[in-house]
């Protein structure tokens, strides 16, 4: 931990070795004298620098108690000395037939310098925050449960994260631009969606962000699918899956949105029992006054995951801890089987940034080289797509991944392997720019995470692409207009005829 070095940090521990029977009966004070001492000039130093480490400052033996303040610095920690304290504490009693029953942690401050401005509000497992003159101190609330599981390092590495969050908001995201198309002619400057609703090709449904596609979009959406499926899946050797379009939390610690997706989630919940009669009194509530009482149902269901949000990371799982031959690789498979689900709150507008929306994911797998390639061969076909066939004009960035941004890795990037390539086009009725789908080389991030191994024990790497058809749509109709005569003649084949169903009167 590197940038932890320049941190001084000082932790003050009050805890009990709670024991199976009296001490002060069993042990002399000289000996637990001896064993402290021990303690304190080497088990409590092991592995820090001469002079550093941990210290028992005061000790008493209260019945069947071991009472101990510790301090520290950062290189042994407080909590990590109570830990060897208790093993070794076991060791020397076990002489004397009595043994450890457990921990009782009373008091543990942190201290740490905290040169930031960063103002903290809450912690988990932190009872109070004083923050003053450079310096940063927490109050502990834990037991011997969350001692074990080190949630006392698990909190000074958020500490960190934080930090790093901090320096990188004031720096803009790394943004290179790698690509411009030509200037392409427009034939439009309004909005598209407000033209199709105009036209009865969408309605607005009945949920945020959420729209029904009538027969002449729907018609648009799957001409993009052909071209995909034509210019892409076939002659490059892909193959269609069905990928859940439901995430549990399981998915989403492996694959890192665990970290961060909360504010834009779609959460999914189920009832806690489907028995009739534990619904009884909400039905009734629901038929005696037309109102569905929200409260009644919150209390009686449980959350177990949300809508897909990225389409790729639950078909991880059906690799989940195997091992592949080399030989079938690379592979590529795609999905669109579903909608993907996002709270976008107040940024919601049009087909453009939709709560609801389509996308097509791309998703190959093989070594780093193969990865790679495969990504800059998905480039040339999308760049023959969007000059030959949509004839829109578009732009392609080299910008900081999801997961690296959330880590605070934005540096990291600049490698130019690991890393995201976003397409952007002008809407000419605003001059803005829109993000319309993107191409990601993962690394070995998905791999890892749900425990995915090559027989010749190679880094297995993975790649995705996200094609929004809704962007898609957005971009071509706000650059060419609905008059179709002036569509590209490719295009125009592509989708044929616009269905005319409905009639209003
Ligand atoms: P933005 O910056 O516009 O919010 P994003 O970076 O969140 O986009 P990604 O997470 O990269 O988007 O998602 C991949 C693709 O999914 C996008 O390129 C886009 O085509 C589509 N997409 C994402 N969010 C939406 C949305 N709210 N409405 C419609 N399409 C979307
Ligand atoms: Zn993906
Ligand atoms: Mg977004």
């Amino acid at each position: 931990m590197e940038h932890e070095k320049a941190t001084d940090m000082e932790f003050m521990l009050k805890a009990n070795l709670k024991c199976s029977g009296s001490l002060s009966e069993a042990v002399s004070s000289d000996e637990l004298t001896e064993f402290v001492n021990y303690c304190n000039a080497e088990l409590l130093k092991k592995g820090a620098p001469p002079g550093c480490g941990a210290e028992v400052v005061s000790w008493a033996i209260v019945a069947d108690k071991l009472e101990l303040e510790i301090v520290s610095d950062r290189f042994v920690r407080a909590h990590d000395a109570l830990l060897r304290l208790k093993n070794e504490f076991g060791k020397f009693l076990g002489k004397h037939r009595i043994g450890i029953r457990g921990m009782e942690i009373n008091d543990y401050e942190i201290t740490m310098d905290w040169d930031t401005e960063l103002k903290l509000k809450k912690l988990p497992f932190v009872k109070a925050i004083k923050q003053e003159a450079e310096k940063l101190k927490l109050f502990l609330d834990i037991d011997e449960f969350l001692l074990e599981k080190r949630i006392p390092d698990r909190i000074i590495k958020l500490l960190d994260d934080k930090k790093e969050a901090i320096k990188w908001k004031g720096k803009s995201e790394h943004w290179e631009l790698l690509f411009e198309s030509a200037k392409k002619p427009f034939h439009f400057d309004k909005d598209p969606t407000e033209e199709m609703a105009k036209r009865g090709w969408i309605r607005h449904a009945a949920g945020r962000g959420q729209f029904i596609y009538g027969p002449q979009s729907t018609k648009i959406f799957r001409a993009f699918e052909r071209i995909l499926v034509d210019e892409i899946f076939t002659p490059l050797g892909y193959e269609e899956m069905i990928f859940p379009k439901f995430v549990t939390w399981d998915v989403w610690k492996r694959s890192g949105h665990a970290k961060g997706i909360y504010p834009e989630a779609y959460y999914v919940c189920t009832p806690k029992t489907r028995d009739p009669e534990y619904w009884e009194e909400v039905i009734d509530y629901y038929k005696v006054t037309n109102e569905v009482p929200l409260d009644m149902i919150m209390e009686r269901i449980e959350n177990v995951g949300g809508m897909c949000y990225a389409q790729c990371p639950p078909s991880w799982v059906f690799l989940q801890g195997k091992t592949m031959p080399d030989d079938i690789l690379p592979i590529k498979v795609f999905d669109r089987s579903g909608t993907s689900h996002r709270y976008e709150s107040g940024g919601i507008h049009g087909i453009e940034r939709l709560d609801e929306f389509h996308r097509v994911e791309i998703l190959w797998m093989g070594t780093k080289e193969q990865v790679i390639a495969h990504s800059k061969q998905l480039q040339d076909t999308y760049r023959y797509i969007f000059n030959e066939i949509l004839d829109i004009e578009w732009r392609e960035a080299w910008v900081t991944p999801w997961f690296m941004a959330q880590e605070g890795k934005s540096g990291l990037s600049e490698l130019k392997e690991v890393g995201t390539i976003d397409y952007e086009a002008v809407l000419p009725y605003s001059g803005k720019l829109l993000e319309f789908q993107n191409v990601s080389v993962n690394g070995d991030k998905y791999p890892k995470g749900f425990n995915v191994k090559l027989q010749s024990g190679e880094e297995l790497w993975s790649g995705c692409s996200g094609v929004g058809l809704q962007r898609w749509t957005a971009v071509f109709l706000a650059q060419k207009g609905f008059d179709t005569d002036k569509w590209p003649e490719k295009f125009r084949t592509a989708v044929g005829e616009l269905p005319e169903v409905f009639r209003f009167l």
